[in-house]
């Protein structure tokens, strides 16, 4: 039942509003949500007086660069209920960050958030191609996570059937899809691939395969991992963002039909691109750090959250809001190497280029005096590994450390493995970067 298009009513009003519409319920919710968080967290009342403001300065939407930035400390200091807006007692869920840089941090949700959330992973899926009656087969891990559970309620909401597999034993994921037959996946990129091995080790090919669309978030992955999952898994593959502090899975998501960046659901968040280092806000197309205001969110109001994660705002296409470019990393990924900074994803995008690589690498980072060394470790792919010899171990190192050298401007060694070289993650995110520097004093 997947679709590329959607039909005549399949979309809520809101998703074909006109700017003005959209811009007059965000200003709207917007002065709830300030008014709200003011009200209720000791927090955000500190920080808005510190800053000499106050919830009615609000009178247009730009005036929001008025306000003060919160980070992931604001979270961390008032771990665990500090920054809820409402009695404990209404909070009917807990989730928490998978922790991927530092500590972990606690969120909360009343049952109206729940709602929206289900709501707005639905519209996500729709948005991917996935309709009522589709069979979901969700691999995102469940529990504290928000990727398993935000997931799952979505695709209930939109009426699908849910396989609530979670992450890890890959083997019994890949023989349920083969008995179930259902047409999407919900999964991270970089698991999606460790699924699309076992299908290649059991000799299923990929317009055997019963899916026809994956919707991968929770990490960043390229162009060039897309094409390299598509072909894989025969299916089109769509990108899903969002974050536990924001709410989760479906903050923004991107539409089958143009594949051009998700498309933030900006009648419950207000993005904002700011200078990651003055806090200036930029102007659409430019880049910087995204920041978000939650404008319907009661449990856990979130006002102008530095999300770190560094990507531009774009003008709207197959919905009338506007979309996010792909992330290209978050800033504290950012390897400063040999005063070069480098992001993961530019390394990805080179070895990807080379299609007997296999889109599974690691950057290990070591320091030999006060040089560092930046190791790119990378492996073939399956039908490659056969007849790997040295010489051929060799060239492909040689040329994907040139492309690396011109393209992204640093020098790394880069060693060739056979496939499967490169450790999995069965569950949750891939590590990409193994950093082994002595750690400045
Ligand atoms: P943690 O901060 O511990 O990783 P989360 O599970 O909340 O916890 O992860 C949210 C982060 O994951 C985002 O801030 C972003 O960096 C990354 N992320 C989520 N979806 C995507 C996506 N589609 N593309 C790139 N990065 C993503």
């Amino acid at each position: 039942m997947t679709a590329k298009y959607p039909q005549p009513g399949e979309l809520e009003a809101i998703e074909t509003a006109s700017r003005d519409e959209i811009s007059a319920l965000q200003l709207e919710r917007l002065k709830w949500s300030l008014r709200h968080a003011y009200d209720k967290v000791p927090f955000h009342k500190k920080a808005f007086d510190e800053k000499g403001v106050h919830p009615d300065d609000l009178k247009s939407l730009a005036d929001i660069a008025k306000f003060p930035f919160m980070t992931k400390t604001a979270l961390r200091d008032n771990y665990p209920f500090g920054l809820f807006a409402v009695p404990r007692e209404q909070v009917v869920r807990l989730h928490a960050s998978s922790g991927t840089t530092g500590k972990s941090i606690v969120v909360g949700y009343t049952a109206h958030d729940i709602d929206n959330w289900a709501n707005l992973v639905a519209r996500s899926i729709r948005a991917a191609g996935g309709r009522k009656g589709d069979m979901l087969h969700n691999a995102y891990g469940y529990g504290m996570f928000t990727g398993g559970l935000g997931a799952h309620y979505g695709a209930e909401r939109l009426g699908c059937t849910v396989v609530p597999m979670s992450g890890g034993q890959t083997e019994k994921q890949v023989a349920q899809i083969l008995d179930f037959q259902p047409q999407i996946i919900m999964v991270t990129p970089s698991y999606s691939l460790v699924i699309a091995e076992e299908f290649e080790r059991l000799g299923v090919k990929p317009e055997d395969i019963s899916l026809k669309v994956g919707i991968f978030g929770a990490e960043p992955w390229g162009e060039g991992m897309r094409a390299e999952i598509e072909r894989k898994l025969g299916i089109d593959a769509i990108d899903i963002y969002g974050l536990t502090e924001v709410m989760g899975p479906g903050v923004a998501c991107e539409c089958i039909e143009s594949k051009d960046g998700p498309v933030i659901w900006e009648d419950h968040f207000y993005p904002e691109i700011v200078d990651p280092e003055t806090g200036e806000v930029v102007a659409d197309g430019a880049d910087g750090e995204l920041v978000f205001t939650s404008l319907t969110k009661q449990a856990f109001p979130v006002i102008r959250y530095r999300t770190r994660d560094l990507t531009r705002l774009l003008p709207p296409t197959s919905r009338a809001f506007r979309r996010m470019g792909k992330i290209t990393g978050r800033s504290d990924d950012m390897l400063i190497v040999r005063g070069v900074n480098v992001f993961p994803s530019q390394i990805e995008e080179q070895i990807l280029r080379d299609r007997r690589l296999s889109g599974n690498y690691q950057v290990v980072l070591t320091r030999e005096g006060h040089m560092d060394i930046v190791e790119v470790r990378c492996e073939v792919q399956r039908e490659v590994s056969g007849y790997l010899s040295q010489d051929l171990t060799g060239a492909i190192a040689k040329e994907l450390q040139h492309h690396i050298k011109t393209n992204v401007g640093i020098s790394t060694h880069v060693t060739v493995m056979h496939f499967e070289g490169i450790p999995r993650t069965l569950t949750g995110k891939a590590r990409r970067v193994v950093d082994e520097r002595p750690k400045q004093i």
